[in-house]
């Protein structure tokens, strides 16, 4: 092994990067100049001792990706076989005997795979790799994904470059997939992100637990995951709200995909928002209403508005949540901490004048792994709280 370019830490960072931190900012490392992105780089700390080998960026701030912290590893076609291969026993353990085809495969930081993203939908897969450097990595991912039973897609979707089948021919028609026996409809071409909200998997079927015999709101619907489920466990109607007009037509074929009919309940093409401030001036009430919106705070830059609009959409939702209801609300932001989430849904709560029982505090599943001394990697939450029956005042 020709020993790679070194980078040496400004920062004491030894402690965490050996606990598994996967990120290491360019202000805390000197050296690097000419090194290309998609290299393989060494980093020494300051007493010049290895402390972890990556992939280099020349531009993201986040200039090395950790991929081992073994001197011994060389990073080569083999070593992310390897890795492939750990991410794909983890999903064995996961999924064997549950009736779910549709999962993430690869969850980049969480498999020790940094950037790399690969959702299965049946015998399709989608590749994302995330920023310049993990394309390099494109090529040996995909051939040891090519050759895991059972796959005769793979479909890459990365951001800032075209989107294209690596095997097979592209998936033209949606792929019709299992999720706890529920059937969705994925298009993994025009569909958002990879196609499917995979992060969501475990809450969809938890909610099915507070739906039955209710009149259930589902904002920032997307393809009907929410509402499906909640329709199956028997509520007596489905109001999905979505700003995305294709969106919302597969949530229609998604209800009948599973036998049910969708002209018994209600599907809105309008900004959440918007709706939910006609809903409040109608006196609207719902018994249980699921919110999961997209990331309002895609950098840490605009924390402070992104809380506000958390606060006041949680707000809102309150007020269209009947006495004794049910309200499921959701942040996938990384930046917006459990701890910050609860205080929005405290804050909300505080401003709509209702009282809230936190019932849970869940998260992202197995699937979508987060080292421990990472905390970025925990961008998903969800609250699961019920609706005092006091009257508001005021
Ligand atoms: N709950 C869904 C995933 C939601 S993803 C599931 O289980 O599959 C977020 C959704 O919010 C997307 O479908 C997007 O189209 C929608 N969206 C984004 N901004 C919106 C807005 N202002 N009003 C309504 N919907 C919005």
């Amino acid at each position: 092994m020709t020993r790679p370019p070194t980078l040496r830490l400004r920062k004491r960072l030894e402690d965490r990067l050996a606990a598994g931190h996967p990120w290491i900012y360019r202000d805390a490392l000197e050296g690097g100049s000419g090194v290309a992105t998609g290299s393989v780089v060494d980093v020494v700390g300051g007493d010049g001792c290895f402390v972890a080998r990556g992939l280099y960026d020349a531009r993201s701030p986040i200039a090395v990706r950790v991929a081992t912290l073994e001197e011994r590893e060389a990073i080569d076609a083999r070593w992310v076989a390897e890795r492939v291969a750990g991410a794909v026993l983890l999903r064995e353990v996961l999924f064997s005997g549950e009736d779910t085809d549709a999962f993430r495969l690869i969850h980049g930081e969480g498999d020790r795979l940094p950037g790399v993203v690969a959702d299965r939908y049946g015998t399709t897969i989608v590749l994302q790799l995330d920023g310049d450097a993990a394309r390099a990595w494109r090529d040996p991912v995909s051939a040891a994904l090519a050759v895991l039973p059972g796959i005769v897609c793979i479909y890459e979707r990365s951001r800032g470059y075209p989107q294209e089948a690596i095997l097979g021919p592209v998936p033209r028609e949606a792929i019709t997939i299992r999720e706890h026996g529920v059937r969705f409809a994925v298009d993994v071409v025009r569909g958002q992100k990879t196609g499917f909200f995979l992060d969501q998997r475990e809450n969809r079927r938890e909610v099915r637990r507070f739906a039955r015999g209710r009149d259930v709101l589902n904002l920032f619907a997307y393809t009907g995951g929410f509402s499906v489920n909640a329709a199956l466990a028997g509520a007596s109607r489905v109001t999905s709200v979505d700003s995305a007009a294709p969106a919302l037509a597969a949530a229609r074929d998604n209800f009948a995909l599973n036998g049910i009919d969708p002209t018994r309940h209600v599907f809105a093409t309008a900004d959440a928002f918007a709706w939910l401030a006609d809903a409040v001036a109608r006196g609207d009430r719902y018994d249980l209403v699921v919110v999961d919106p997209p990331s309002f705070a895609p950098s840490e830059r605009v924390l402070g508005p992104a809380l506000e609009k958390y606060r006041e959409l949680n707000a809102l939702a309150l007020a269209v949540t009947a006495p004794f209801g049910f309200l499921v609300t959701a942040s996938c932001s990384s930046h917006v901490r459990a701890d910050a989430f609860l205080d929005i849904v405290s804050d909300a709560s505080v401003r709509a004048r209702r009282p809230l029982r936190v019932l849970d505090v869940r998260g992202q599943p197995a699937d979508h792994p987060s080292i421990a001394a990472f905390p970025e990697g925990r961008y998903l939450k969800l609250v699961i709280a019920e609706v005092g029956g006091e009257r508001a005042v005021g």
